[in-house]
């Protein structure tokens, strides 16, 4: 078995986080060792933690669709994209609004792991708390309209494509119209050469 079959294997059996959730986990982890893109975003959403497919659901349409113009193939070749979060598992509904927040500790004992198999050329951080895992003292709209790097591989990250966002997006409409092309772009230059459709 290699590395990260091995380190998916452990993962999966993860139900660390069952007493705090009250229910039990259902750890998500998507990809390849030889993908070129390890995408990071915050957690499963309910719709994803029943599926078992990251991004199942209205925020991966948009990801897919809109921002990235991709198919579905694409999006889910494990050898394109790798797709993890700092939190694996869906950490179930907040009482304010949206979901509880990633256990901490599930980022320390599974992604850095993760990001120490995968062969990856590119990084993507999806929403606040990607970012902040990666960059923790930046702020996260500067991140979102500058280019970065992650183990000196070139690193984007992106607003969540939560229909929750809904105020980021209005604030920023600039994204949607312009920083996103550049972003298309950089993910077009690395996997179109694979892409066999
Ligand atoms: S969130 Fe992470 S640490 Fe917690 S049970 Fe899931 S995989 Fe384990």
């Amino acid at each position: 078995m290699g590395e990260l079959e091995l380190l998916r294997s452990e993962l999966l059996r993860c139900r660390e986080c069952e007493e705090l959730f009250g229910f039990e986990p259902r750890p998500i982890s998507m990809g390849n060792s030889c993908a070129k893109i390890f995408q990071v975003s915050q957690a499963p959403s309910i719709h994803v933690h029943r599926s078992g497919r990251s991004f199942d659901d209205i925020s991966g349409r948009k990801l897919r669709g809109k921002w990235y113009e991709i198919s579905d193939e694409t999006f889910y070749d494990p050898d394109i994209f790798y797709i993890s979060s700092v939190g694996h598992c869906y950490p179930g509904k907040s009482k304010h609004q949206g979901d509880n927040p990633p256990p901490k500790i599930c980022a320390q004992k599974w992604l850095k792991r993760e990001i120490d198999v995968v062969d990856n050329e590119m990084f993507i951080l999806i929403g606040k708390a990607a970012a902040d895992f990666f960059f923790p003292r930046e702020d996260f709209t500067d991140l979102v309209f500058s280019d970065h790097t992650i183990n000196g591989k070139p690193s984007f990250v992106l607003p969540h494509p939560s229909p929750l966002n809904v105020k980021w997006f209005k604030d920023h409409p600039e994204f949607e119209k312009e920083r996103i092309k550049d972003v298309r772009k950089e993910v077009h230059m690395m996997i179109d050469p694979l892409i066999t459709e």
